[in-house]
């Protein structure tokens, strides 16, 4: 194999509500899973426009309540879907931020950003998340991180895997590869197990996140991981789960008050909020209060929800995910008493019915719970990122991964019929060639439509992309030789060529008229990221020199409040310094962030016309008030009898009494 990475490389779980990332630690040889600036291992999968303002992660979900509209989540949902999409269609009624219909019918976001109003394609807003992942990478690795393993839903269909590549592209990151997510469940918890590894295991990894749901049955032996079958849904999860509670409560809101609160943003919003936070509550108690304050239109709303209601709200949904491990295990060509384990994965897994449904299906079998459901994600696919950089010890590098593809894919042929080249669950890379031949005589041209399905009519499956293959040798019906070639690599994506053996004219498959953005498209976001990148930056420094002013003009404040102030400093001295103090702190409310020089200038004035009035007061103390950066921590410092009294005379020391 071919290593050529230098520098560290990282693993994404780009999660539809949350994302985690790993980093390979190559000195000490293991995974270190990343917490985030606010010391949490998952960060959620969250973007808020705020004026001018783009905030990430937790700061983003705590916007959600406050500026819903332009607070976007789940994105996940959308990325690799077409706007007419019918789950697509189902979603946006339920989400607070607006989603409209693209070119060639792609869905795309609708935000106020720097007052005016913004599309966002689904692949931008990931590129955020995924940004903001490798940030926080960044930081604990003391260096900027490049190379990626990112994962998806093993059931992501090519157009969905195509997305989430380009999404890495335009956040600066080369994704090495797109890892199914329960593959890299699977690694992480096989890696590195003693016991019986010579001994071949069939795991079962169920994968039940916020948005998405897998089921793989993999074999494990020594260090190889043979994926045998994947079924899932790409369209199941907590989220869903939160949507049943949010319209019960909704249809509970409407017969007590006779109100409606479906068409009213900010209420959907901390409706939501407060359903999964009563979710993951249910998941420990049998019965807990859901309580907002003003709802909608001044009511509050109080009402609580038993662990019975939730599951029964959601029984349909519960049971659906026993039908797709019956539909892999079939696929596998097994039957359920040959797993020999059962690993959970995914933050719904901790539902305790979801849980007591899978264990009863396997006759009681114990669950495997040993791997952070949140974390092992991440953690397989940092070992991959370790492997395909040939930074891995020895065990690491000799793992050895077999996916599989999750859907058939095929070609249009006579009678609107899909042809099958690849059948599902063929172990990728593949690569497969087919001849087909003309229909009439003296054929010019063929169409070759590409689809994906599991469906006979063409119609019913899904189209990826089509092309002509045009200047077929000049022949009665049935005589040209079309060889038609499907390759799949090993990120799942495919690659589509048609070629009249005869002349040699061959053509490619582009995605691009239909779900994939084009280059040039790819190219603009990523000029927007880097211009993104460099106002936050700016947004940032503002910050900074706005909260320094702030916490001076605070400081100002307090201390001439104190005592010892009030005692010893002239009156007049004390009322211009609240006047002014006064004065920034009003100038302060201000919405909009203004420049940097600005708050400096200000911070300036402010410090020229007080601190020789303070600095008077306190000159009795040690105080250096030179250092001008950390003038507020001093006069806290004041405060608190910190500071040692000056001393008069030499060994006359006292403390500090004031
Ligand atoms: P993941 O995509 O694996 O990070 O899973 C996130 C989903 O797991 C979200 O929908 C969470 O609400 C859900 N979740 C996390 N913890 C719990 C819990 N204790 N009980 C029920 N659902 C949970």
């Amino acid at each position: 194999m071919e290593c050529k990475t230098e520098g560290p490389v990282i693993g994404i779980d780009l999660g539809t509500t949350y994302s985690c990332v790993g980093l390979w630690q190559q000195q000490q040889n293991r995974v270190e899973i990343i917490a985030n600036d606010q010391g949490n291992r998952t960060t959620p999968s969250c973007v808020s426009f705020k004026g001018s303002e783009r905030l990430v992660g937790e700061a983003a979900k705590y916007e959600a309540a406050l500026n819903p509209t332009n607070t976007v989540f789940a994105v996940k949902r959308l990325i690799g879907r077409k706007f007419s999409d019918v789950t697509v269609q189902s979603d946006i009624k339920l989400w607070p931020f607006k989603v409209t219909s693209g070119s060639c019918d792609r869905p795309k976001i609708v935000v106020r950003f720097k007052g005016e109003e913004k599309l966002f394609a689904p692949e931008e807003i990931s590129s955020m998340v995924l940004v903001k992942m490798k940030e926080i990478a960044d930081s604990f690795a003391g260096s900027a991180t490049k190379n990626a393993v990112v994962t998806v839903p093993a059931y992501f269909n090519d157009a969905q895997r195509q997305a989430t590549k380009d999404a890495g592209r335009i956040a600066g990151l080369n994704v090495m590869r797109i890892m199914d997510e329960p593959t890299a469940a699977a690694i992480a918890y096989g890696f590195g197990k003693e016991s019986d590894s010579s001994v071949e295991k069939n795991a079962l990894v169920f994968d039940l996140g916020g948005g998405t749901f897998d089921v793989s049955l993999l074999s494990i032996k020594d260090s190889v991981f043979k994926v045998k079958a994947t079924a899932g849904d790409t369209h199941l999860g907590g989220e869903d789960f939160d949507s049943q509670m949010v319209k019960h409560f909704i249809d509970e809101f409407r017969r007590k008050h006779g109100k409606d609160i479906g068409g009213n943003p900010r209420a959907l919003s901390r409706l939501r909020t407060a359903c999964e936070r009563a979710k993951r509550m249910l998941s420990t108690t049998t019965r807990t209060a859901i309580q907002i304050d003003c709802l909608f239109e001044g009511i509050d709303f109080d009402s609580s929800i038993t662990r019975a209601r939730f599951e029964e709200l959601n029984i349909v949904l519960f049971r659906s995910c026993l039908e797709t491990v019956k539909r892999c295990l079939e696929d596998a060509g097994t039957i359920k008493e040959s797993i020999d384990v059962v690993v959970l994965v995914g933050g719904s897994t901790r539902i305790p019915k979801v849980q007591k449904l899978l264990q009863d299906y396997f006759n009681g079998k114990e669950l495997c719970k040993g791997i952070n459901p949140d974390e092992a994600v991440a953690y397989g696919a940092t070992l991959q990122a370790a492997k395909l950089s040939c930074q891995g010890s020895e065990d690491v590098q000799s793992l050895v991964l077999v996916d599989v593809t999750p859907l058939s894919l095929g070609i249009e042929t006579k009678g609107d019929v899909l042809t099958v080249l690849i059948p599902r669950n063929t172990p990728i890379p593949v690569k497969k060639e087919r001849i087909f031949t003309t229909c009439y005589n003296f054929q010019s041209a063929i169409d070759i439509r590409v689809y994906e399905g599991e469906r006979a009519r063409t119609e019913d499956n899904n189209l990826l992309g089509q092309f002509t293959l045009d200047g077929i040798h000049f022949a009665p019906r049935g005589v040209p030789n079309i060889n038609v070639c499907f390759e799949i690599d090993a990120d799942g994506i495919l690659n589509v060529t048609a070629e009249d053996t005869s002349t040699g004219k061959k053509r490619h498959m582009t995605l691009m008229n239909v779900d994939r953005l084009t280059n040039e498209e790819i190219e603009l976001m990523i000029e927007d990221a880097e211009r993104f990148k460099a106002e936050d930056e700016e947004n940032r420094r503002k910050v900074c020199a706005r909260n320094k002013l702030e916490s001076f003009a605070y400081a100002l404040k307090n201390a001439v409040e104190e005592r010892k102030a009030v005692k010893s400093m002239p009156h007049v001295h004390r009322e211009s310094i609240n006047r002014v103090v006064k004065l920034v702190i009003k100038w302060l409310k201000h919405k909009e962030l203004r420049s940097e020089h600005v708050y400096e200038r200000k911070l300036e004035e402010l410090r020229n016309k007080c601190l020789p009035h303070v600095a008077q007061m306190y000159q009795e103390y040690y105080v250096d008030f030179d250092d001008e950066d950390d003038v507020s921590t001093r006069f806290d410092q004041l405060r608190i009898g910190y500071f040692t009294r000056k001393p008069k005379t030499e060994g006359d020391e006292g403390e500090m009494t004031d």
